[in-house]
């Protein structure tokens, strides 16, 4: 490893997709010296010119492949949708031992839809970092987004060892802690922590879009009662969240099942009027608040300026 902590750990970094999570490792890169150039790649005119005018990189095109040519590190940062296009165009003209990875939040597909258009001698390094808020785009990343956050790397049994490191000391200089997991295993994991929770966010407030217009003001007037949460989560990016649930369909759907089993039990635990079953399941979950409170996961993601 880089022993010299204030030399860049990469000469060339570039990042393909500069909204929150791309800009927000292009602002800690940047804070922290972790790159001597960063190259930004995105799709749209007005992003790009927001991300030159933000100052988050050194070089700016809509071209992946002049993006890459050089880059020691690329780190895709779009939605899961685009992985498949972009890895076809930028998979020729990787330098050899340039270490590619990601930052999406499905990792078993993401390595299916990258891996086979790099040559031999480019390094996969898939990771997932475990923060985010429900904004997008250049203007809504944050330097401090990372810091206190977990950053979950998949590598296959074939990635070089230290390239995987490698990719852990970005993160952990950015403030995360790293955690190494088989690609199913997170796909699993995070189907019942982040994926069905968006799911059921998404369909509550969905239905109470649907209501009569008279209840509808309601809703929103005393959306203090619970309501409010489920309307942060149900803002988050339509794009990215569509990709997630397609790309995690098999353990999105197991966990789906399960889920509507357990509400089906307490359906019919309301039309019996068993008490008892539903105090002792909501005595149960409110152990694991307590356990979340005690891992310090209990705070969401503010932007500094956003906190008050
Ligand atoms: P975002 O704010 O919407 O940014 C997406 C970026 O990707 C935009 O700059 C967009 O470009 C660009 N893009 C889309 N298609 C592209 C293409 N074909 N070529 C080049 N650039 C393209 O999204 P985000 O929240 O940063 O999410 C990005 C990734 O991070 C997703 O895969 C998501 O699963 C993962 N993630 C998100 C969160 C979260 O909370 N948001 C947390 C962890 C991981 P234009 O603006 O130019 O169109």
């Amino acid at each position: 490893m880089n022993p010299n902590t204030d030399a860049p750990l990469f000469e060339k970094v570039t990042l393909i997709g500069i909204g929150l999570i791309g800009s927000s490792m292009a602002r800690s890169m940047r804070g922290k010296g972790l790159a001597a150039h960063i190259a930004v790649c995105t799709k749209s005119a007005s992003s790009l010119e927001k991300a030159r005018e933000l100052g988050l990189g050194d070089s700016f095109t809509h071209d992946p492949v002049e993006a890459v040519a050089g880059a020691d590190l690329v780190v895709l940062c779009t939605p899961l949708g685009a992985y498949e296009r972009i890895a076809q165009k930028i998979g020729p003209a990787l330098k050899p031992g340039a270490i590619v990875s990601d930052v999406g939040s499905v990792k078993q597909q993401a390595i299916e839809d990258i891996l086979p258009h790099l040559t031999a001698g480019v390094h996969l390094v898939p990771g997932h970092p475990v923060a985010g808020t429900e904004h997008s785009g250049p203007e809504a990343g944050y330097a401090e987004l990372f810091e206190g956050h977990w950053c979950i790397l998949t590598p296959t049994v074939e990635t070089d060892a230290g390239a995987t490191e490698k990719v852990s000391e970005l993160w952990r200089r950015m403030g995360s802690t790293v955690e190494v997991m088989d690609a199913r295993h997170h796909d699993k994991v995070l189907a019942i922590t982040s994926h069905l929770p968006h799911l059921i966010a998404y369909t509550i407030v969905g239905t109470a879009t649907d209501l009569e217009d008279h209840m509808k003001g309601e809703v929103i007037k005393f959306s203090a009662g619970g309501f409010r949460d489920f309307t942060r989560i149900a803002a988050s990016n339509p794009e990215m969240w569509r990709d997630v649930f397609l790309e995690n369909k098999e353990a999105v759907l197991e966990m789906l099942q399960r889920f509507s089993e357990d509400l089906t039990a307490l359906q019919r635990a309301i039309r019996w009027d068993e008490g008892e079953t539903l105090f002792k399941m909501f005595e149960r979950t409110r152990g694991i608040r307590r356990k979340v409170i005690e891992a310090r996961q209990d705070k969401p993601d503010v932007k500094p300026e956003d906190a008050s």
